[in-house]
């Protein structure tokens, strides 16, 4: 499966999300092209990780349709596990194996999903952990790191499997503050590198510095979207305003 470049990486469209009769995602477009860094911003209980979850499939739209990477995810006779070999999720808790080392946690799923070699698995695991500073760290238990390294090894885990598409709901929001800085400079390196992302994030400046794009979700809608100097920088709109207010 390959990216198409003619078409979004990522094509949400009119897409809703209940629970019970509690309305949460109220028709969501949302495109995303190759290459691309998406960031999404709102309140909290705006919606954006149910947005997220229901483009990896982790939970079932209501209504509507997500095409992820040329297949249309919400096909019910799409190879759901296919699509989601290439989309990588980084979640807030970073939800390593506690009892495996750093490394194991990296090769893991290469080896089970993607039928690698140890020797390939380790040897691309090894690169990975590399790109995110910690190759040094390939022997420790992941209670032994600090919550930023956790948070960069959940990352060089995700690079492992190859994706076109990276996932990230607020990966730093369960951060101290003196260990977002490397974990979002490894976000960064990813996104000047092309990576394709969609970025939930509390961090305006990243949004601002990083993101091509940024939507601004309330209340289930996407209220307003578009580059980081208008959505961020001077936004249309008055909800907009009111939230970056609270959050500047
Ligand atoms: P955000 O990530 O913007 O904070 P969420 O997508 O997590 O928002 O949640 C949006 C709303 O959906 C919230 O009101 C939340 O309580 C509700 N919600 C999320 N997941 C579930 C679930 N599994 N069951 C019931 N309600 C949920
Ligand atoms: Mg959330």
């Amino acid at each position: 499966m390959t990216a198409d470049a003619t078409r979004p990486v990522v094509q949400v469209r009119n897409l809703h999300k209940s629970f019970g009769d509690r309305e949460v995602l109220r028709g969501i477009d949302l495109d995303v092209a190759g290459g691309e860094v998406v960031c999404v911003i709102g309140p909290s209980g705006s919606g954006k990780s149910t947005l997220l979850r229901c483009v990896n499939l982790l939970e079932q739209p209501t209504s509507g349709t997500i095409e992820v990477l040329g297949a249309e995810v919400t096909d019910p006779d799409v190879d759901i596990d296919r699509v989601r070999t290439h989309v990588g999720m980084v979640f807030q808790q970073f939800n390593l194996f506690g009892h495996r080392t750093v490394l194991e946690n990296c090769t893991m799923a290469q080896r089970r999903v993607l039928g690698r070699s140890r020797a390939d698995a380790e040897r691309i695991a090894t690169a990975n952990l590399e790109r995110v500073g910690l190759a040094d760290r390939a022997g420790a238990m992941p209670g032994q790191l600090s919550g930023g390294q956790q948070q960069r090894v959940a990352i060089a885990r995700a690079l492992s499997m190859d994706p076109q598409l990276m996932l990230f709901d607020e990966p730093t929001s369960a951060l101290d503050p003196e260990l977002v800085g490397d974990v979002l400079g490894v976000m960064r390196d990813l996104a000047d590198a092309g990576m394709t992302m969609i970025v939930v994030t509390h961090e305006m400046a990243f949004a601002r510095e990083v993101g091509d794009r940024v939507v601004f979700m309330d209340d289930g809608v996407v209220v307003e979207s578009g580059p980081p100097e208008q959505v961020i920088g001077a936004p249309h709109e008055e909800r907009t305003r009111t939230f970056l207010q609270r959050v500047l």
